[in-house]
């Protein structure tokens, strides 16, 4: 994307009227200058095209004018339908509109309503986000924003004159959701609203209520896309969730791996990290899966999310460009990583592929490109077993020969090449000490936490007397 195009591309802005209304006292020819003022502070030019939605005959019929006449478009919704009615306006747009063309939402819903399809909708095609609202969103949201603003601000803050609006002469528009027309002038529009027709076509139409998931019939296990075909592949396996099944030679895994990958069109190298409690790992697991060149993790239950956090986190810093898939092979990967995951997939080029022992309730905000049962994928049948040995083999051995997979104490944060070590480090004294003060810390920070809720709820008893 070239930075002058993304200076000077376009900006369509969904403006939730009712949340976000035209402070009093300030002329609504002010809006749009205030706008493009905003943006242009950021360094971006292009031309902004704003889209007022809201129940219209309720707007006072002067502000209307005012909107018009500075090009901006007014849309009307029956109240509690505004959302679903912008989200729709929203995707039909961006069908037409590729990035680097931008989208400003101005409402406070973004949490509540658009987050979780609109999150997943960018991380097919990721478009800059700026994000407006009276009401700041109370928790951290799933769409990565570029920019975010108080409304206030940005309406009371800016000193431009409504004269100075680069697109006053546009021609404005009047639209009717309910009935699904248009009108050029204020005075039909507003004629329109007060018949008897738009008031029946109000009642009857069906309800616009409800947001109208575009990506939850998403399907799954696509082909592989060319740019992908041959991009490396990066496997984060967390063997608490997903264990190596009782009696299954773990030498099958990478091959049982690879070969669901290459049904779906990805022959990429794969590079695969097994994170568990390796001290209870069964040795002989340990050398076959070493000997297949996967790299071989110990994390204590208590940290195997933050390393494996920790090290997508590193990995995302040493791929920043290349198309490349990620897997994660866990039951947590969308509340353990949540609170990173769904941006790092909206800013980057990654594929990604999750495989879980038991299948979710709910459909995950990650947008995923394959998805399997643990124990399916690694029940691969004799047959097909045979043809993936012997497919598989000869790079398996000469990666036997040229690269077994690493040993890391990730609670030490050491490496090692061979299994001895790695098993004499996992019972060394420095190791255990190690392992000690992460509970002691995890336990003193329970503890603590414990103790402020308990002088919350019981603040007269008399083990508050002293400090913790
Ligand atoms: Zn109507
Ligand atoms: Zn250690």
């Amino acid at each position: 994307m070239g930075g002058n195009d993304a200076k000077t591309a376009k900006i369509a802005v969904w403006w939730d009227m009712f949340d976000c209304p035209v402070p009093e006292g300030i002329d609504a020819r002010k809006v749009r200058p205030s706008l493009e003022g905003a943006f242009k502070e950021l360094g971006y030019t292009g031309p902004v095209s704003i889209t007022a939605y809201g129940d219209q005959k309720q707007t006072p019929e002067h502000l209307l004018r005012a909107l018009s006449s500075t090009g901006v478009a007014v849309v009307h919704t029956r109240s509690g339908c505004t959302c679903a009615l912008m989200y729709k306006d929203m995707v039909a747009w961006r069908e037409d509109n590729p990035p680097p063309a931008k989208m400003m939402i101005i409402s406070n819903q973004v949490l509540d309503v658009f987050n979780w399809d609109l999150a997943r909708l960018q991380q097919r095609t990721s478009y800059d986000i700026y994000l407006a609202y009276s009401v700041q969103p109370r928790a951290a949201l799933f769409v990565r924003t570029r920019h975010e603003w108080l409304w206030d601000k940005i309406i009371l803050t800016n000193t431009s004159n409504a004269s100075e609006s680069s697109s006053a002469a546009a021609k404005s528009k009047f639209y009717c959701k309910s009935c699904s027309l248009d009108r050029q002038s204020l005075k039909s529009f507003r004629k329109h609203l007060s018949t008897k027709k738009h008031a029946k076509q109000e009642i009857l139409r069906p309800d616009d209520s409800q947001l109208q998931s575009v990506t939850s019939k998403w399907g799954k296990n696509y082909a592989a896309t060319p740019e992908f075909a041959t991009a490396k592949i990066h496997v984060w396996w967390d063997m608490y969730d997903c264990p190596i099944p009782d009696g299954y030679d773990a030498r099958r895994i990478r091959p049982s791996l690879e070969g669901a990958f290459k049904e779906l069109g990805y022959s990429g190298p794969v590079s695969i990290t097994a994170y568990g409690d390796h001290k209870k790992t069964p040795q002989h697991h340990l050398q076959a899966l070493s000997s297949t060149g996967i790299d071989v993790a110990h994390a204590t239950l208590e940290v195997v999310n933050g390393r494996i956090s920790d090290d997508i986190d590193e990995w995302e810093y040493n791929n920043p460009t290349a198309p490349a898939t990620m897997m994660i092979i866990s039951d947590e990967a969308d509340y353990a990583f949540s609170d990173f995951l769904p941006h790092l997939l909206q800013e980057n080029k990654y594929n990604l592929f999750l495989a879980y022992s038991f299948r979710p309730r709910e459909m995950s905000v990650l947008v995923t490109s394959a998805e399997w049962l643990w124990d399916s994928l690694l029940a691969v049948s004799e047959t097909r077993r045979h043809d993936l040995l012997r497919k598989c083999s000869g790079s398996s051995i000469e990666r036997v020969g040229e690269s077994t997979g690493m040993f890391y104490c990730k609670v030490c944060y050491s490496d090692f090449k061979l299994l001895d070590e790695f098993m004499k480090h996992l019972s060394s004294k420095k190791h255990a000490l190690n392992c000690k003060r992460i509970t002691d810390h995890i336990e003193s920070s329970e503890n603590l936490q414990l103790y402020w809720e308990e002088k919350h709820h019981f603040p007269e008893s008399k083990r508050f007397k002293k400090a913790p």
